[in-house]
């Protein structure tokens, strides 16, 4: 394997990005082109090696690009670009949302034909949650029905992002043969060959003259709204620089003003080294982003802030971890601030922890590579750490910060897994801790009633992904059960109970006295504990077996067992004996008291909603809407889109195993869906009460 040589980069000449886009609008091929462009000016950096390019890519092809690893690093024109993988199915928008905490801006990919669809949107407003700076990419120019204008709309009206052309076709569908660079003034023709890794630059031909005055008219008229040197330009009739145009975008870019878009066809090799271009000229770097927030792990509420730079105290964050065939668990992290060093040892903050670094390794198109330093603003993959899960912050061990970690929903979905042969399940269980590492909405528990193995998860395509690993990856042969709604109950009153425990235990009483009162409480709050006595009448760890107590027993609802969401416990009124009061007597008191507070709190069964967004074209609009109110589905907009609409809607998880294959056959499989968890909602009580018999059985 060929080392490459280590290369520290200069903090402005970083690019951490990641690529969104809606499954199928040409993520992959985008990606994969980028890889062999820079693989290609990489090699002629190094001119030793003497290979062909093309030999390259068919090496590249028998090895498979590295392209779905959490982080790849390549180099164009001195500037070091890391490809954060941002995954495509809504079932994983978690892991869309961890990428996007630790990249620094996005390139958008849209097809050409179809512009905005479902997912993109909603990966493009977790975007603009994380305020990340984005460039716009229509791929697929050649494809028959393709239009930049349309797609250029359909960014403008549908995502609301300030787009605006850097580009415009030359061509288009079959004939599509380049671009015109509105900034230079130039055509771009890419040669027919194999790799398209060159193209020839001419001057724009009289048929496409007037087009592209009038798209660089529209570039400089948007640039003098938001630029005053632009604007002054303007004014006086001055043709702007283009160096000026490029800094006045790449500042509107940084700011989120503008969305610069250009054009291209991934697969036919044409388009994509402008783009690398632009990822360079109006992508922020790591110096460009504000400082990174967090707190003094020991002390919450004092806030703590770092600087990207090398004299920082060293802050990291761990967003991926999976596990190498040949190096073992890795931990893919984005540093902050300071320099992580090789062999050095660390403080993990999240799990207050030391940890010892083995090894540093940059992960590229075709290989890896051994560093010794992963400065300020790079990413890379960590070896050698022992207690390291996703969203953890790794630090200087003598001025420790805990960042801001990744928050993850509660799993809607279950099922159940039972290896076939005592082989199987011990590495059924080792396979199921790596994945829980690796992948932090993925949670397995034990039922308590059956005491069988339940793996869960954000949806059924993620679980069945799980399940297809565990056979493919770690060879365990297990029998999958089917898919289980995960429920929850809620109360919906508020009510208070006095409790006294007292038993004699052996020669010992067992005395405890106190009065809860439970409420309902906002959503998505949990359990919360609130201790109302007055100041030391209850000695403190008998408070704290209290809501210990209260906290177990609210992990077990009284209709089906299922956790109690969002509920507030104040401890009231409590008395306690000199010697026969216990933390144990305090504990089992609270927790019996909480278990005849919710049973008197009118309790309900929740049930997980899911957002649907579906694009669906004309003719199959009815068909598709009456399904989904015989679902339980609550329509919540519809939109016109050319040839299709749009439907959002909110449905109960429960109403929609195996929607994928219903929907493909109720539109003759031209309708497309993106789905994800929302929030608990009761279940209606006629439904509810068969749910309940069903599992009390
Ligand atoms: P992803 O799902 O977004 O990663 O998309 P892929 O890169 O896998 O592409 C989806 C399909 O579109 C594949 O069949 C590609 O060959 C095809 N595709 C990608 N880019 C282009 C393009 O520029 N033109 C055409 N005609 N097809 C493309």
């Amino acid at each position: 394997m060929v080392v490459l040589k280590e290369k520290l980069s200069a903090l402005d000449k970083i690019r951490n990005i990641g690529i969104i886009a809606h499954i199928d609008a040409g993520k992959t091929t985008t990606t994969e082109r980028m890889l062999f462009y820079t693989g290609i000016t990489h090699k002629i950096g190094n001119v030793d090696e003497g290979n062909t390019q093309m030999d390259w890519m068919v090496q590249e092809q028998e090895r498979g690009i590295t392209i779905t690893s959490a982080a790849t690093t390549c180099f164009w024109n001195d500037f070091q670009i890391n490809i954060i993988d941002t995954p495509g199915h809504v079932d994983f928008t978690i892991e869309v949302e961890r990428s996007l905490r630790v990249l620094d801006g996005a390139v958008g990919v849209f097809c050409g034909v179809n512009g905005v669809q479902p997912q993109s949107e909603t990966v493009w407003r977790q975007s603009d949650k994380y305020g990340v700076p984005r460039i716009a990419f229509i791929n697929k120019m050649d494809r028959m029905g393709a239009s930049f204008e349309a797609a250029v709309a359909s960014i403008r009206e549908k995502l609301g992002a300030p787009v605006i052309p850097v580009q415009i076709p030359i061509g288009l569908e079959d004939s599509f043969v380049g671009c015109i660079d509105l900034i230079s003034q130039k055509a771009l023709y890419w040669r027919e060959d194999e790799t398209g890794s060159s193209f020839e630059i001419r001057e724009i031909s009289e048929d496409d003259l007037e087009k592209s005055q009038v798209a660089r008219e529209a570039l400089i008229a948007f640039l003098a709204d938001i630029n005053d040197e632009i604007a002054q330009a303007y004014l006086s009739s001055r043709e702007p620089a283009s160096d000026d145009l490029i800094s006045a975008l790449r500042e509107a870019c940084l700011k989120l003003k503008a969305v610069p878009v250009l054009c291209g066809a991934s697969f036919r090799n044409k388009g994509v080294q402008p783009l690398l271009d632009a990822v360079v000229r109006y992508l922020p770097s790591p110096s460009d982003v504000a400082e990174v927030k967090g707190v003094d792990p020991e002390k919450f509420s004092k806030p703590l802030t770092r600087r990207a730079s090398e004299e920082e105290p060293l802050s990291a964050l761990a967003f991926k971890i999976i596990t190498d065939p040949f190096v073992g668990p890795l931990a893919f992290v984005r540093v902050y601030s300071g320099v992580l060093e090789k062999s050095s040892a660390i403080f993990n903050s999240t799990k207050k922890k030391k940890e010892k670094v083995q090894r540093i390794l940059k992960i590229h198109a075709n290989q890896k590579e051994d560093v010794e330093v992963l400065p300020v603003g790079c990413i890379g993959a960590l070896s050698g750490l022992k207690f390291v899960t996703t969203g953890d912050t790794l630090c200087d061990l003598e001025q420790p910060i805990l960042l801001e970690s990744i928050s993850f929903p509660e799993p809607v979905i279950s099922m159940a897994i039972e290896p076939k042969t005592q082989a199987d399940q011990d590495r059924l269980n080792e396979a199921l801790q790596k994945l829980t590492k690796e992948d932090p909405s993925f949670y397995v528990r034990t039922s308590e009633e059956t005491g069988q193995t339940l793996i869960a998860g954000m949806g059924e395509l993620h679980l069945e992904i799980i399940a297809d690993r565990l056979l493919r990856e770690f060879k365990v042969n297990a029998n999958v059960g089917a898919p289980q709604v995960s429920y929850r109950e809620g109360i919906t009153a508020s009510s208070e109970v006095d409790f006294t425990y007292d038993k004699q235990l052996g020669g010992r009483g067992q005395f405890a006295r106190l009065s809860l009162a439970i409420r309902p409480a906002e959503r998505g709050s949990g359990f919360s504990f609130v201790n109302q006595l007055k100041g030391d009448s209850l000695p403190k760890e008998f408070v704290r077996a209290v809501e210990q107590g209260a906290r177990e027993s609210a992990s077990v609802g009284p209709l089906m067992g299922c956790a109690i969401s969002d509920v507030m416990v104040e401890l009231r009124e409590a008395q306690f004996h000199e010697v026969d009061s216990s933390e144990l007597s305090f504990q089992v008191a609270a927790s019996l008291a909480m278990k005849e507070a919710c049973s008197k709190s009118r309790p309900v069964l929740l049930e997980p909603i899911m957002t649907i967004e579906l694009a669906v074209p004309e003719d199959f609009v009815s068909p598709v809407i009456g399904d989904l109110n015989s679902r339980r589905g609550k329509i919540l907009g519809l939109e016109e889109k050319a040839t299709s609409k749009i439907i959002k809607a909110e449905v109960p998880l429960s109403e929609m195993f195996g929607y994928a294959t219903d929907l493909r056959s109720l539109s003759q499989g031209r309708a497309t869906f993106a789905m994800e968890p929302s929030h608990y909602e009761a279940v209606p009580s006629n439904i509810s009460k068969q749910i309940i018999g069903e599992m009390t059985l």
